[in-house]
């Protein structure tokens, strides 16, 4: 099922993962009654039919019929020399946003793994789920499907999971990784979409297996101190909240070959440039201060040598990046808006335009294609 029109249906049965089953029975009792009134000259289904109920339905075709209250088995229609099945092809639209038909694939590309494109502009063939639990990690909102990725950062990511309690954090909490196939995603990330960016949460792991529904519900905790966008404010972690341990889990998941980059917040920029008291500073150059991530942290690995058609970023300009740079970043200018918007006037949103499905490199489509 990759067909964008038959995405409500499918993304509405993925998002209630505890109506589900409760769904997938009432569906059940629909078949079954009508098998039962096979025989009859206008079957009536006794149980009002819902979503995923007309979707068992299409498919279903009784093989048995009742003659004069004896089961018969039904004739199956003759099928014509040479008939091949056919599965309906997927249909790509190159207007059409990208996002629809990523956010439709239920599972991955079976082909060769490869990550294509750039980091916010490709997809990903041949994804690999990170299980959604290990002995040191547990997935997080599992009902968005995207816990996927290249193999590669499954393997990074089950390494520092490994090594997590090393550092003495208890395991990781995982957030987003990729849809399967990649690409841009229905909500949230402009990245994430070749497989090789992760989200890890600044909440440890509790000690117990967090319930489906609390992997739905639980928050993340900020960092922050306060808020950053008012004049003067105090732009620090808390440090009720951020300890050393925090920083041991960063500094062992940026020192690794893999990773290219680490996007966190200028405040927690700030606090590891502070905590590295080592000689051995060069990890700190690709921990890089952006918006938001004071919830998480976000990894992003370099292309795998196999990924042909893979886009690197630039690497991180030499040094540890704790000078003049982050100096901007923790003062008023990126945050206190210059103009801000006068009483009673509405703030200017600016909507962006889905990205087109034209946009990514052309070996998406085969992406969206392949089964
Ligand atoms: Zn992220």
């Amino acid at each position: 099922m990759r067909n964008p029109a038959a995405r409500t249906t499918a993304s509405s049965v993925r998002k209630r993962p505890f109506a589900g089953s409760s769904g997938l029975i009432a569906a059940l009792v629909t078949v079954a009654s009508m098998a039962s009134n096979a025989g009859a000259a206008t079957p009536v289904p006794t149980a009002k039919p819902d979503a995923i109920a007309d979707l068992v339905i299409e498919e279903f075709r009784p093989s048995i019929q009742l003659v004069a209250g004896v089961p018969v088995p039904v004739k199956k229609r003759d099928v014509p020399e040479g008939y091949v099945a056919t599965t309906p092809k997927l249909v790509l639209y190159s207007q059409s946003p990208a996002k629809d038909y990523f956010g439709a694939a239920n599972g991955p590309a079976p082909l060769k793994a490869r990550s294509i494109g750039s980091y916010a502009k490709g997809c990903l063939a041949g994804g690999a789920a990170l299980p959604q639990d290990g002995p040191t990690w547990q997935v997080m909102r599992l009902s968005r499907n995207r816990n996927w990725g290249h193999p590669v950062l499954i393997d990074y990511l089950e390494d520092l999971a490994k090594d997590a309690p090393k550092v003495g954090w208890n395991g990781l909490l995982v957030g987003d990784l990729a849809q399967p196939r990649g690409g841009p995603m229905t909500s949230g990330h402009a990245s994430h979409q070749i497989g090789l960016d992760a989200d890890i949460w600044l909440t440890e792991m509790p000690g117990r297996r967090l319930s489906g529904q609390e992997r739905e519900e639980v928050s993340a905790t900020s960092m922050l101190i306060g808020p950053l966008d008012v004049k003067g404010a105090d732009r620090r972690v808390d440090p009720r909240k951020w300890t050393d341990v925090h920083a041991r889990l960063i500094r062992r998941a940026a020192s690794d070959k893999r990773v290219a980059r680490i996007f966190v917040n200028p405040t927690i920029k700030k606090a590891l440039c502070d905590f590295e008291t080592g000689r051995d500073r060069a990890w700190l150059s690709k921990i890089r201060p952006w918006w938001g991530h004071h919830y998480h942290f976000h990894v992003r690995l370099s292309c795998p040598s196999a990924s042909v058609g893979c886009k690197n970023q630039n690497p991180p300009p030499p040094g540890d990046g704790c000078g003049s740079n982050l100096t901007y970043w923790l003062s008023d200018e990126p945050w206190v808006p210059k103009n801000p918007p006068k009483p009673g006037e509405k703030p200017k949103v600016v909507k962006k335009r889905p990205m087109a499905l034209a946009a990514l490199p052309r070996d998406c489509r085969s992406v969206l294609t392949a089964n």
